[in-house]
């Protein structure tokens, strides 16, 4: 296989067989005409069913992570959706206590409902997953580094845990993107991403994507929630995500050094009372993201000392990053995540949480000086 730059380089770019373009086209057709003998040309039917742009995103994102199948969706949450749709009546499934919170909301305030069970548990061991696993737990949700404390767990430990129990292992991969983890290469069966934030890069595309381990009973499964379902990703969408990808390891490694800067900048501030940012030596994970993330990413979330007050004049007097959600473009972002989060939030009031954009890192330093 080809370096994952080179897979990343050129996704979606074999010439068009008609017209040599190098730049895939975008097919908006909903239905395809059938030949003579009822046969459908490579598969295409109607297009909540298979599409010529989001197949060939499947299959860049299936390569790049190193699985077996993807499929991909209107956006991160209909991955989480369709993934959870999977699973049954009296099933249980495991989450980190540091859970994207939408996920959290999705399954507590959604599939409650349907009887699904869940539990949180600290999974920055993985003997604590061990003890909260119970023969009803189908999946172990795992988010590395956790948004928006950046908790970094141990993918391989875990998914020993889990499969010893006969779980599967689902990580959202979101903030790593391949370029930085290949979770399916560490024992996970299924990878989660909201193809909104890094893959399409420029806060433009609102997307999701599952991609599954060779051999995975879950795609089937998946695959068919999917197609029959229909929370499907626009061609348009799709075309935009495969776009993106081919700049991914330029903008990621530019938007890691420049998170690495600031981390260690903002450690020795004296307004600043923690950062949390597994690059860092002090992280208590630090030595387990060495083992797995290849760079430490553009996310970082600092806490104040003087508290949430002080967080809250800090993102008022930012001037380049921008007081806004999202995350994985190319400018830099700064939000108030308990704020956002909303009652029953479980992240500190003081903290306010990064997306390290592209500006040069001089430029972001001085406004954070300048905020603080
Ligand atoms: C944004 C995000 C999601 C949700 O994705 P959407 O595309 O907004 O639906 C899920 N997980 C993580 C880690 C995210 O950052």
């Amino acid at each position: 296989m080809a370096h994952l730059d080179t897979l990343l380089a050129r996704a979606g770019t074999e010439p068009d067989p008609t017209t040599g373009a190098l730049a895939p086209p975008i097919h908006p057709a909903t239905t395809f005409a059938r030949r003579e003998d009822g046969s459908s040309p490579d598969g295409f039917v109607y297009s909540r069913l298979d599409n010529p742009t989001r197949r060939k995103l499947q299959e860049a994102l299936a390569e790049a992570e190193g699985g077996g199948a993807c499929v991909a969706l209107a956006s991160g949450m209909a991955a989480a959706m369709t993934l959870l749709q999977t699973l049954g009546s009296g099933d249980h499934v495991l989450i980190p206590q540091d859970i994207y919170f939408g996920v959290r909301q999705l399954i507590a305030a959604q599939f409650e409902r349907w009887g699904l069970a869940f539990s949180e548990v600290d999974m920055s061991r993985p003997d604590n997953v061990r003890a909260a696993l119970r023969p009803s737990t189908r999946l172990v949700w795992v988010e590395s580094p956790s948004n928006p404390q950046l908790n970094v767990t141990d993918i391989a430990a875990v998914a020993q845990v889990a499969h010893e129990s006969g779980a599967a292992l689902v990580v959202d991969n979101t903030w790593c993107t391949p370029l930085i983890t290949r979770p399916l290469e560490f024992g996970a069966d299924v990878v989660l991403h909201s193809v909104t934030k890094y893959l399409g890069g420029h806060s433009d595309v609102l997307g999701g994507a599952l991609v599954f381990a060779h051999g995975s009973p879950l795609f089937e499964r998946t695959d068919a929630l999917v197609r029959e379902g229909g929370a499907v990703l626009d061609p348009f969408g799709a075309w935009l995500t495969l776009r993106g990808m081919r700049s991914l390891g330029p903008r990621l490694r530019q938007q890691s050094e420049t998170a690495g800067l600031l981390a260690a900048w903002l450690e020795q501030h004296p307004a600043v009372e923690a950062v949390h940012y597994p690059g860092l030596p002090s992280h208590p994970g630090h030595g387990i993201a060495l083992q797995q993330m290849k760079l430490f990413g553009g996310m970082l979330s600092f806490r104040l000392r003087e508290g949430e007050g002080k967080a809250l004049d800090v993102v008022r007097r930012t001037r380049l990053f921008a007081n806004a959600t999202s995350l994985g473009g190319t400018e830099s972002l700064m939000e108030h995540r308990a704020t956002v989060e909303g009652a029953g939030s479980p992240t500190p009031r003081n903290l306010l949480r990064i997306s390290v954009g592209l500006e040069n890192v001089d430029d972001l330093r001085s406004d954070l000086a300048q905020a603080l």
